[in-house]
């Protein structure tokens, strides 16, 4: 295990000193400690970022050749993908089979966007025709700079890549601050990178709290571009601070997603979809379908049986095989989980299950999931984000009842339908006002797509085409391509 700052292709010990130790969610034994930033070792980190980007021409290599890079650290990651996946379950409490799956997919980002990389070369310039013959004009794409990555805690490795890869791809370089909690796996991208000999200041980790490295990081003069992933109060100090020098952003924020269940869904499959809508990862994923709601006729019987299923989830050590649902990432994030749950009680919500530190779990973070019913609609329980394995549970009658309530939110992130008639869930999935829309499915994300939200759930798209456009300008070059005179003085 890492324990300290990569910066300018160097390890180094915080500048005072001062380290943070590392919680296993799951035993509540400190097992590591690391180096926490200061305000001066973000601006050596960002110099350095600023010198790769500025001088030493990682902007100016092709495409095809930044993208050897990304490959080699694609491979990186899966040549010690168990061992990476292990870290992410000591350091996060996510059951290991999901930790392996984030590494697998983490790697596969940054194949993907070694592809892109390759495609910028193939299409650098766009000619623009223009009304007037004696100019010819094109626009190509440029990166923006310097980037400052802040990431949350709930996917460490694969937040960090969903950033790190599209803006190398670009062309942009890079300083990376992981949420305090989850910084093991940043640590080991950085060791990778350096492994595979990306050259020094190209890509930085800087570990430490968010009000001290992060807020550095946000003020910094030297930064052009802020991509971030987290809380929308912090998401909106981001804006702050961009506009004062009028930074580039891209936020990804969070949600309070709904899941329409109709009449004709299959009732095995619709709970099946709602369990791993929000049970999957403890509940704390931003796209979690935490909202349901389900037509009249299918109700009670659903109700019943998502119950059910609910109890016979597996708890326990992330480690151990057969494990679905491991403990909260952090003794905080368990306090506010169960706070939301007495909050919804005290408001009239009844607890179908769950609710409570499960029995023979007396260290670890761990709360049974928990399905809600009741819940008054203009509760929070409805209305915020727990970012726990608690669900909401509402009956409506009609389609457009349906839409209404599901739109009525200040989020828009993700949104998912479940019905066996195909015109009435493209419909559905039409009316939604979120980035994200899955019919018959809730959850499964696809480096390919498009991913990001609507309203008060964030700015901007990662993944696919467009999360390489987050990290590029474009220019338009026009050039007077005749020997003419101009005339406005010459004449
Ligand atoms: P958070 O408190 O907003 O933290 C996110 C990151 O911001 C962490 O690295 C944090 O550092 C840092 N930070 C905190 N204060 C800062 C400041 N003043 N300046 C700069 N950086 C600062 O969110 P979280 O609790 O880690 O994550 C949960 C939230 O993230 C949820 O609301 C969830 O919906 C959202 N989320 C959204 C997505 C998405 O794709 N839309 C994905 C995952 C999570 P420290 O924690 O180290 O202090
Ligand atoms: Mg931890």
């Amino acid at each position: 295990m890492r324990s300290e700052l990569y910066i300018d292709g160097k390890w180094r010990p915080s500048s005072d000193g001062r380290t943070f130790d590392v919680v296993n969610p799951a035993t509540e034994e400190v097992i590591h400690r690391i180096a926490a930033a200061t305000a001066e070792d973000v601006d050596l980190a960002v110099k350095a970022a600023r010198r790769a980007f500025d001088r030493d021409g990682w902007p100016k290599l092709s495409g095809a050749q930044r993208a050897k890079y990304l490959r080699a650290i694609a491979e990186g990651i899966r040549a010690r993908q168990a061992e990476i996946a292990r870290l992410e379950v000591i350091d996060n409490g996510k059951p290991f089979p999901e930790a392996d799956w984030d590494v697998a997919d983490a790697a596969g980002c940054f194949d993907f966007y070694a592809g892109l990389a390759e495609q910028l070369d193939n299409n650098p310039e766009e000619p623009i025709a223009l009304p007037d013959a004696r100019f010819t004009s094109k626009a190509v794409k440029e990166p923006i700079g310097v980037v400052g990555a802040i990431i949350p805690w709930n996917y460490p490795l694969l937040m960090a890549a969903w950033k790190v890869a599209p803006a190398l791809a670009a062309g942009c370089t890079v300083v990376l601050k992981p949420a305090e909690v989850t910084s093991l796996t940043a640590l080991e991208l950085a060791a990778i990178a350096d492994d595979v000999g990306l050259p020094a200041g190209v890509l930085n980790v800087v570990t430490g709290a968010g009000s001290v490295a992060g807020q550095a990081i946000i003020d910094h003069r030297q930064v052009d571009k802020l991509a971030f992933t987290g809380s929308g109060p912090v998401g909106s100090k981001i804006m702050a601070a961009a506009a004062r020098d009028i930074k580039r952003i891209s936020l990804e924020l969070g949600g309070k997603s709904p899941f329409v269940v109709f009449d004709d869904a299959d009732i095995d499959e619709a709970v099946e979809w709602i369990m791993f809508g929000i049970f999957w990862n403890q509940g704390q994923v931003c796209s979690a379908t935490s909202r349901v709601l389900v037509q009249e006729g299918n109700y009670d019987r659903l109700l019943s049986r998502l119950v059910e299923e609910t109890k016979k989830i597996r708890i326990g050590n992330g480690l151990e095989d057969g494990v679905l649902l491991g403990p909260l990432v952090s003794k905080r994030q368990h306090q506010q989980v169960v706070a939301a749950i007495e909050a919804a009680k005290a408001a009239g919500a009844t607890v179908a299950c769950g609710g409570k530190r499960p029995e023979g779990f007396e260290t670890g973070y761990y709360l049974e999931p928990t399905v809600l019913t009741d819940v008054p609609l203009e509760s929070d329980a409805w209305r915020e984000e727990i970012f726990g394995p608690v669900v909401s549970i509402r009956t409506f009658s009609t389609e457009e009842e349906a839409i209404e309530l599901a739109n009525d939110s200040r989020f828009g992130l993700a949104a998912a339908v479940m019905s066996r008639d195909d015109r009435r869930a493209e419909r559905v999935a039409a009316a939604f006002r979120a980035g994200i829309v899955w019919i018959n499915c809730s959850q499964p994300t696809f480096t390919e797509a498009p991913w990001g939200g609507y309203k008060e759930s964030g700015i901007g798209r990662e993944l696919g085409r467009w999360g390489l456009d987050n990290y590029l300008e474009t220019k338009q070059i026009t050039r007077f391509a005749t020997g003419e005179k101009w005339g406005w003085y010459i004449k």
